[in-house]
């Protein structure tokens, strides 16, 4: 039978991929590295109890995990991560010598991705763990791009709604304060009409670049609200913060200096921010005294920003004083 040549693989995936070897046998951790070598950044455990601490310390993108280990098994580490939100899409492959058709569906069930014979064979050991480094990168490439807005790159609603109620969650479990700034676009509808929406569209890719410089943490998020609307999420943040970033967005559009002929003088794109920010209450509580969302509340400051003439920070007008 004449077989296929193997297939190549692009070799800037493979430094970038992340693989945890387990198995209580150093020397067989030790073969598989060997084999694996070149794949990408190789970590190693020597139990189930390890292999655990270390994807959760840092989430590789492929496990190799020997079937029988003192303490946990690899069945175990593969049910265990299964069932954890944060590791539930790496992919586990089971190494077993065992043979019976009982133990492979066991695996499948514990939510293996496959099964590696003892002893381990490189060709094989190679291939199926390419398999499931390519599956892994299409489906992170898959979930980025349902959370990523396509117009301007930024986080999407999506993303957006779900950071703001594990940002509130955090904040409410750490007493920490959290912010949001609700950025609006002024006069655009007439921008569009005057230059067309395919330049409102640059236009708005321009704005969400501006914003993307302006924040400066990590955990701070930008994303399109909706339509030519930007929020920007920022997690311990108090209000003196929170003022001072929805500045630096008005301030970084105004730099951006670009022509808008049907606004007022002096005939620039220019954006209004409103914005809210809290420390839970006693109880815990991430809302205003009044009651409201942070959403609510910033989008209070936002509408006194364009009553107040537009292009500038507005206030909400209410009790930040605890945050
Ligand atoms: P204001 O200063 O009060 O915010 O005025 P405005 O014209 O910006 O407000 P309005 O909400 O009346 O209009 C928003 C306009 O933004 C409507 C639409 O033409 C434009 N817009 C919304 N989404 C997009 C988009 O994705 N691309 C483009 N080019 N325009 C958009
Ligand atoms: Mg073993
Ligand atoms: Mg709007
Ligand atoms: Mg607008």
């Amino acid at each position: 039978m004449k077989l296929p040549a193997p297939d190549t693989w692009p070799a800037e995936l493979d430094t970038r991929r992340s693989l945890l070897l387990v198995d209580d046998d150093a020397a067989s951790v030790q073969v598989l590295a060997r084999m694996l070598n070149g794949l990408g950044e190789v970590r190693f455990a020597l139990s189930g109890e390890d292999a655990l601490r270390l994807a959760r310390e840092s989430p590789p993108d492929l496990i190799l995990v020997d079937a029988e280990m003192p303490g946990l098994s690899g069945f175990e580490v593969c049910s265990t991560l299964h069932a954890d939100p944060l590791l539930t899409d790496v992919p586990v492959i089971i190494i077993t010598g065992h043979t019976e058709v009982a133990v492979e569906v066991a695996g499948f069930a514990a939510g293996a991705a496959d099964f590696i014979r003892k002893p381990p064979v490189a060709e094989v050991v190679v291939a199926r763990a390419r398999t499931q480094l390519r599956l892994k990168a299409l489906g992170d490439a898959l979930r980025a791009s349902a959370l990523t807005d396509g117009l301007t790159g930024l986080a999407n609603r999506r993303r957006f709604d779900q950071d703001l109620r594990i940002e509130c969650e955090r904040a409410r479990r750490g007493h920490d304060s959290v912010a949001l700034l609700l950025v609006d676009v002024d006069h655009f509808k007439r921008f569009n009409d005057h230059y067309g929406h395919v330049a409102g569209d640059a236009c708005l890719r321009q704005i969400a670049s501006a914003i993307r410089a302006s924040i400066r943490r990590p955990a701070d998020l930008a994303a399109r609200y909706g339509g030519e609307e930007f929020a920007v999420l920022l997690p311990q943040t108090d209000a003196a913060g929170a003022r001072a970033m929805a500045q630096r967005i008005v301030d970084a559009v105004a730099a951006l200096a670009l022509p808008h002929a049907g606004a007022p003088q002096p005939c620039l794109v220019s954006v209004s921010v409103g914005w809210a920010a809290v420390r839970p209450d006693a109880d815990g509580e991430v809302v205003q005294t009044r009651g409201e969302s942070l959403i609510e509340s910033a989008d209070r400051g936002l509408y006194a920003a364009k009553a107040a003439g537009r292009g500038r920070v507005g206030e909400a007008n209410e009790a930040h004083a605890d945050a």
